[in-house]
């Protein structure tokens, strides 16, 4: 017998029939004996309506109104869920974040947990019943609702996984698992039977939208195995946890593209002490968030700071740095939309020099050119033109030999 965390995503509780196959699969596990925490998000794309609604009547919600608002999404799937469980001759109980003892920071719309009082979770559980938790909320020290950040029920599910010192925690969505690169870009992709939590940390800043990286933070530092799987069909799925087996990891688990990168440089910049702490520290201050950085160092007193940042903060971003054209009396600002950012992940890389290089030559026969670098421990990324995106991935794809994972 186990106690197992598992947490369904929108589209899996989409509608009323995908609600009874989430709950029949629910019936399996319980009668096989197991003690079921279950954290559904909201159905479908709910949450994305709701903001619609919000945004028809204030383009500036309040952050109190949105938590309020969003939160409803997920309690209309604990409650229905439960009834289909109930209906099954189950017994079952729908909590929202509050009732689950989810307490958090007061930052409305993405809080942080920073507690979770297990009392009543347990006495649920031990009175047999299947425990049904809202994900992506909680309540800060007021009793004010908050909610995670978007995407925060897998958040919600490893912390409550943590907390009860569960198993481990199963993500059920609407893939097989994780995978070497994204199947609608390359479809020789394989699906992974294992990663370890860095890499999966790596690809999921990365944009692999199949686990919040928040959640994969805290499954690394409380040691969390999560088990990513189809919740459509049986198939095992993807295990992240830590890899210890130094023979076994791989150079490169994985490629990732970011469509999204827009650069941005600021032409001659005096050289002086200073200066990259004033620009970036007014981009930090409009919540700007700066990916790839580089500084080239021009003859003379000036140097050309480069950097990225997603094409939807450009705007935000050309402002911010306008504003310091006076008091930094740089040249001028060039900004470019037409960029992606293709990455290679993989924990091996560190003990296998010459990865990066590979990467380079790989981009090179291909006739992409790169525009920027930047580097981890466990990961290069190239900034390219974004229309050679699709064929840059399908090459590193092929020449790390991903295709036979
Ligand atoms: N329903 C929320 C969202 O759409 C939370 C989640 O799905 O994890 O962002
Ligand atoms: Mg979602």
């Amino acid at each position: 017998m186990a106690l197992i965390v598992q947490k369904y995503g929108g589209t899996s509780v989409g509608t009323v029939a995908r609600i009874k196959r989430v709950a029949k699969r629910l019936a399996m596990l319980k009668d096989r004996g197991d003690d079921l925490v279950v954290v559904v998000s909201a159905m479908g794309h709910t949450t994305d309506k709701l903001l619609d609604l919000a945004h028809k009547l204030n383009p500036l919600p309040a952050e109190r109104d949105y938590d309020m608002l969003l939160s409803t999404g997920e309690q209309v799937s604990i409650a229905l869920l439960s009834m289909a469980l109930h209906a099954m001759g189950y017994k079952s109980i729908a909590l929202t974040g509050a009732q689950a003892g989810i307490q958090t920071d007061s930052t409305h719309a993405k809080a942080t947990i920073t507690n979770i009082n297990t009392r009543s979770l347990r006495k649920y559980l031990k009175e047999g019943n299947i425990v049904i938790v809202a994900g992506f909320q909680g309540v800060d020290k007021e009793n004010q609702i908050t909610t995670l950040g978007r995407g925060g029920s897998d958040t919600t599910a490893v912390a409550l996984a943590a907390a009860l010192k569960a198993d481990w925690c199963a993500i059920l969505t609407d893939v097989d698992g994780v995978y070497t690169c994204d199947p609608r870009m390359v479809p020789e992709a394989q699906k992974l039977d294992e990663i370890s939590y860095d890499e999966m940390l790596e690809l999921a800043s990365l944009g692999a939208k199949v686990l919040h990286p928040r959640s994969v933070q805290v499954a690394k530092e409380y040691g969390v195995t999560l088990h990513v799987r189809s919740s459509f069909n049986m198939k095992p799925g993807t295990l992240v946890k830590e890899v210890k087996d130094l023979e076994n990891i791989r150079i490169v688990s994985g490629v990732a593209c970011d469509k999204d990168a827009a650069k941005v440089t600021l032409m001659a910049v005096p050289d002086k002490p200073g200066v990259a702490a004033t620009i970036f520290s007014a981009l930090g201050d409009a919540a700007i968030n700066v990916d790839m950085i580089i500084q080239n160092i021009n003859r003379g007193q000036t140097n050309d700071i480069t950097f990225t940042v997603d094409e939807s903060d450009l705007d935000k971003t050309v402002d911010a740095v306008k504003k310091l054209k006076k008091t930094l009396n740089f040249k001028g600002v060039v900004t470019d939309n037409n960029t992606a950012k293709v990455s290679i992940v993989g924990a091996g890389m560190f003990s296998h020099p010459g990865t990066a290089a590979r990467m380079f030559r790989c981009l090179g026969d291909a006739g992409v050119n790169i525009q920027m670098i930047s580097t981890s421990e466990i990961k290069v990324s190239c900034l390219i033109e974004r229309k050679l995106a699709a064929k840059a991935v399908k090459a590193l794809h092929k020449e790390f030999e991903l295709e036979q994972s």
